[in-house]
């Protein structure tokens, strides 16, 4: 996990950058990316941010809610 070949493209739909990190797709449930692929997605520098972004949205949501 992590570092990736070179060359592959980001599977957010639209997006034509190059990807830096590879993902399971279970993992981008939740955070609202359109993503192309069957289990393994590929994100660019922008997406795997916004990725990080609404996942940690997610847990503060949940922090808040069992609070
Ligand atoms: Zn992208």
């Amino acid at each position: 996990m992590g570092k990736i070949e070179k060359g592959v493209n980001c599977s957010v739909i639209g997006c034509k950058n190059q990807a830096e990190r590879s993902l399971s797709k279970e993992k981008l449930a939740g955070s609202g990316l359109s993503v192309s692929g069957d289990r393994r997605v590929y994100l660019c520098h922008e997406h795997y941010k916004e990725y990080k972004k609404a996942t940690k949205k997610d847990r503060e949501l949940d922090r808040v809610r069992f609070r």
